[in-house]
């Protein structure tokens, strides 16, 4: 199963995201004889098998239904096993766009954690690129470099090795890897407790032709400040810290309501209070079922309309954009950030034989 590689139908063994809310997609590898279950309904394995991917699956019993998924970066940073922090799609597109990778880039990458972003790194470069990722933990990295091989990123080499003490060199490179026995990288990710002890091992690893990209992620400005001094002392220009802020932005019509409309309104009040009470005091006095009439000051063009009385809401479902009402064009954004999660320090280096 690829993430670089799109196939229509789904076959035993492919792994699916099961999207079952905006907030639950859920990886599966298909197997027979196997069922998702979900509280919107219990999903066999077996039926999948030949489905096309994004394809609507109804639950067992014609109970609930699910979206059958391709894999792809995006959807497994917000779908993956969590071993670590991850860097999610909006930094990591951002990162990816600021330091130019594209089709053939040679990454070099350190830690690899959950492998959020390796995935992304390996998509993007393709099948003509390369990523090194480098990970100390022991189980993390067995089980990333498991999973490297179940998603077919073969572009990928995962190295179990502590960076800031051991450097990123590799000794017998394979050879579909190296580039003269080098691993001449272009672009360098470091997501380390502390980058600045690995910087000065970079010098061995990176292109002595092309001008090389870095971008550390941290999450506090102390280590901003400690990173661009190593990278100051090694020769790394052009730093620069950035902060990606999203948030969401809305878009929507609100309703023009004029002064007639609120005249209205509050008349409209009143006399429902005086109708109210009249009601109340004729039920008392005669003991019998209510019997006023309502009130309609609308004119012809309200009721026509619809609106009755109230534009502004109680009793009256109105359509955002209704045509029979006047609307304007209005945006609001979330107060809250949604993405940051790390400082973004950006420096390049160029070679001298360049
Ligand atoms: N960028 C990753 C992702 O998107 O999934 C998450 C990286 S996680 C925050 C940091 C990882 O760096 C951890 O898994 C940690 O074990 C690893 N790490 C920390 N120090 C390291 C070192 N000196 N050498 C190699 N890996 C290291």
């Amino acid at each position: 199963m690829s993430f670089y590689k799109y196939k229509d139908y789904i076959e035993e063994g492919d792994l699916v995201l099961a999207f079952i809310s905006r907030q639950t997609i859920k990886p599966l590898t298909v197997k027979k004889g196997e069922q998702l279950n979900t509280r919107y309904g219990h999903f066999q394995h077996d039926r999948m098998i030949g489905m096309k991917y994004g394809e609507q699956m109804g639950g067992a019993r014609g109970y609930g239904f699910i979206y059958l998924l391709h894999p792809t970066p995006e959807l497994w940073s917000i779908s993956l096993p969590h071993r670590t922090q991850i860097v999610y799609t909006p930094d990591s597109s951002y990162i990816m766009q600021r330091l130019n990778v594209t089709s053939g880039t040679r990454v070099i990458e350190a830690g690899t954690g959950s492998g959020s972003f390796t995935h992304a790194f390996a998509r993007t470069v393709g099948p003509e690129g390369r990523v090194f990722s480098y990970e100390f933990h022991e189980p993390r990295y067995l089980e990333a470099k498991k999973e490297f091989v179940e998603h077919e990123l073969q572009n990928t080499l995962i190295t179990h090795r502590d960076v800031c003490n051991d450097g990123f060199e590799i000794n017998n490179i394979p050879e579909e890897f190296s580039q003269d026995g080098l691993i001449n990288g272009d672009v360098i990710f470091l997501d380390l407790p502390a980058p600045w002890t690995a910087i000065e091992h970079l010098d061995k690893v990176i292109s002595k032709k092309n001008r090389v990209g870095i971008c550390c992620f941290s999450p506090c400005i102390e280590q901003v400040d400690k990173t661009i001094k190593a990278l100051q002392d090694n020769g790394w220009i052009n730093i620069q810290m950035t902060e990606i802020a999203g948030r969401r932005w809305e878009a929507r019509k609100d309703m023009v309501k004029d002064l007639k409309d609120v005249v209205k309104r509050l008349k409209d009040i009143q006399s429902r209070k005086s109708q109210g009470i009249e009601n109340r005091r004729s039920i008392k006095v005669a003991g019998e079922k209510r019997d006023f009439e309502e009130v309609d000051n609308d004119s012809e063009e309200d009721q026509l309309k619809g609106k009755g009385f109230n534009p502004f809401g109680k009793g009256t479902r109105i359509k955002e954009g209704d045509e029979i009402y006047d609307w304007r064009n209005v945006t609001k954004i979330e107060t809250e950030i949604k993405t940051h999660t790390s400082y973004l320090t950006f420096a390049y280096f160029i070679p001298s034989d360049n």
